[in-house]
């Protein structure tokens, strides 16, 4: 079968065209790679386009700061899981990387001395926990589009060669485990293609879209970690789904963490300023997770607000029409499209909804997967890499701080990229192709080829939704996870008699999501089977059951395989590079 399907050859072939593809991209064709990225939607449609609040850096053109601060804050926010070698690197380069990056267009919002505007965002502080700091840069509160239009813009100046809206199916391996590329799709007429490359690099973005109430657009449905999980790489720490505390209640929508940082604050029914209770040094800037636990509670207790007692409210009429203004005015008009209120005269109804991804695909810092090898050793899969929030590398363990995730893109993305290049010099020639994997991923194709009888896929991605948020929430326990997995797993089951429905209008579209249902089904199950196992409350991953951080028997890294749905652990990188390692506190905000 795999003899006739064209093939296209390219020294690296990069899957996804957001903010971390893009990175590493440029990267590669600025060094004169061939470089091919394959995008299923028009790059600047990719999910980096609606990060709104900013980009951390310790610049210090607001408030003192400096890189160290930054890493203990991050180290601090992950509640100690996050790898600190990669946490240094990352905090080290990132005020390089923002003047980079405006070095490449992106308009940053401006002081009135000329300097890149930063303002404070969750989990921030100065001096190892002292004062908030003020860390964030942003364009506004549109960072993400700024940054995703000038990446893409300098990569047609470098002369990358895009394939948008074409669909990646699954990787192609061969026997030793090397990646030699990957089987795609064209989402328009269905044609099918190889790209052969020496290196690729999976950039596909999270997996919001597991959980019905999400901040996440329809297309972050985790492709990319499921490529991995069917080529037999596990994913690492998906446990930790971050829930955003605030979302248009009911709706799901963002408002950035940048509006408490300019001022914003959270109400319950009585008018109280409740984080006061919850978190009496940094009140609404605490960390997203203890603001998400806090919102729930007040809502479980009877402080909600509205007539069914279950939103808070985010009040930001007393920051004036002017701040509304220049620093948040996306906000503004999300709040006017779908509240039909002014938040300069009006508070709005908030709640806790899914958001990022902590976990995802095992990597080192230069982006390189790693694949476990024993208990305490591992080793590089070779040919491939994942960057961005499909990655996992560890940056943001239980808990990512706000802004955290535009840098990580951005750095990990360019460390790719140059390792790459390194690795192109030792590996000059395409190695033979698999055919094997190839006819893998068109089996997987064509057995959504048909329309027929049988179960609706998109009936049932509403009920995986539906059933992850219900069991698999903030707050969790033995017997709701267990329920939890006994549910995924039925409906996994009955995805083996799903079928494209006579009614499906557009084939491919219909097909397209049928390939990506495949993908949410395997990562809601390496979600909720990774918590259940984790007999710990830490970060994102909240038990009722065991409310307790132990450091004894769970400071270390989950790793889910899809054969049997085994797990694995491996132990958190504990040595940064050059300073000395922060070891597990108390986390108190
Ligand atoms: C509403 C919102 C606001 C946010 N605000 C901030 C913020 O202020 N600061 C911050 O640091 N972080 C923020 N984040 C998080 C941050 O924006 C994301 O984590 C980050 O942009 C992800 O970038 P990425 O490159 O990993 O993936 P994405 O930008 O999601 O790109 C994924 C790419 O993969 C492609 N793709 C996926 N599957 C396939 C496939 N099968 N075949 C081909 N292509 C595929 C897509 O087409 C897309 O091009 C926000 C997130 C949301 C949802």
């Amino acid at each position: 079968m795999s003899s006739s399907i064209p093939v296209r050859r390219f020294d690296t072939l990069v899957i996804g065209a957001g903010g971390g593809g893009l990175r590493a991209a440029l990267q590669l064709a600025q060094a004169d790679a061939h470089v091919a990225v394959v995008s299923k939607v028009f790059p600047t449609r990719s999910h980096t386009v609606a990060a709104q609040g900013g980009m951390n850096a310790a610049l210090a053109n607001v408030l003192p700061d400096n890189w160290h601060w930054h890493m203990f804050d991050t180290i601090k926010g992950s509640d100690y899981l996050a790898d600190q070698d990669a946490v240094e690197y990352m905090c080290r380069a990132a005020p390089r990387l923002v003047v980079e990056l405006e070095h490449a267009g992106v308009p940053f919002s401006r002081l009135d001395n000329g300097k890149i505007y930063q303002r404070p965002f969750g989990g921030q502080s100065q001096n190892f926990g002292g004062d908030q700091a003020a860390r964030t840069c942003a364009a506004a509160d549109r960072t993400g589009h700024a940054i995703l239009h000038s990446l893409y813009q300098q990569n047609i100046h470098a002369k990358t060669h895009f394939f948008d809206e074409y669909l990646a199916l699954d990787l192609i391996y061969d026997d030793e485990g090397t990646i030699l590329g990957a089987v795609v799709m064209e989402i328009e007429t269905g044609e099918t293609m190889v790209i052969e490359a020496k290196a690729t690099l999976l950039a596909t973005g999270g997996a919001g879209q597991i959980f019905r109430t999400n901040t996440n657009a329809h297309i972050n449905t985790g492709d990319g970690m499921g490529m991995a999980l069917r080529a037999g790489i596990p994913l690492q720490d998906m446990e930790f789904f971050q829930f955003h505390p605030t979302g248009i209640a009911g709706k799901g929508m963002l408002i950035t963490e940048g509006a408490r940082g300019e001022g914003g604050y959270l109400l319950n029914k009585d008018g109280e300023r409740f984080m006061e209770r919850y978190a009496p040094n940094a009140k609404d800037l605490a960390s997203r997770d203890v603001v998400s636990r806090a919102i729930y509670t007040e809502v479980k207790e009877g402080r909600g607000c509205g007539p069914n007692a279950d939103h808070v409210m985010l009040k930001l009429d007393h920051l004036g029409m002017d701040v509304i203004q220049k620093r948040l005015p996306g906000i503004r008009s999300t709040i006017q499209t779908f509240l039909h209120i002014d938040p300069a005269s009006e508070s709005i109804p908030v709640y806790p909804t899914a958001h990022y991804t902590m976990g995802g695909i095992p990597t080192n810092r230069h982006g390189q997967v790693v694949a476990p090898l024993g208990q305490t050793a591992e080793e590089t899969v070779q040919g491939l890499y994942a960057v961005g929030e499909c990655a996992c590398v560890s940056v943001h363990g239980a808990n990512r701080l706000g802004g955290n995730s535009l840098l990580d893109i951005v750095v990990f993305g360019r460390a790719a990229g140059n390792h790459i290049i390194d690795y192109l010099k030792e590996n000059r020639y395409h190695r033979p192709m698999a055919d094997d994997s190839i006819d893998k991923a068109m089996a997987r194709l064509s057995r959504w080829g048909q329309k027929g009888e049988g179960e609706s896929v998109r009936q049932l991605k509403d009920e995986l939704k539906k059933t992850m948020e219900d069991f698999c929430g903030v707050f969790r326990t033995d017997e709701i996870l267990a329920e939890g997995v006994d549910k995924v797993i039925a409906l996994e089951a009955r995805l083996q008699d799903a079928r494209l429905q006579d009614h499906s209008k557009v084939f491919n579209t219909a097909r397209v999501e049928a390939l990506e249902l495949e993908n949410l089904m395997d990562i809601a199950l390496a979600t909720v089977c990774s918590a259940h196992a984790r007999k710990e409350s830490r970060g994102a991953h909240s038990r009722i059951d065991y409310p307790d951080r132990d450091d004894e028997r769970w400071l270390k890294h989950s790793l889910f395989f899809k054969e049997g749905r085994k797990l694995d652990y491996k132990p958190v990188r504990m040595k940064p590079l050059t300073v000395d390692s922060f070891p597990p506190k108390a986390r108190v905000y």
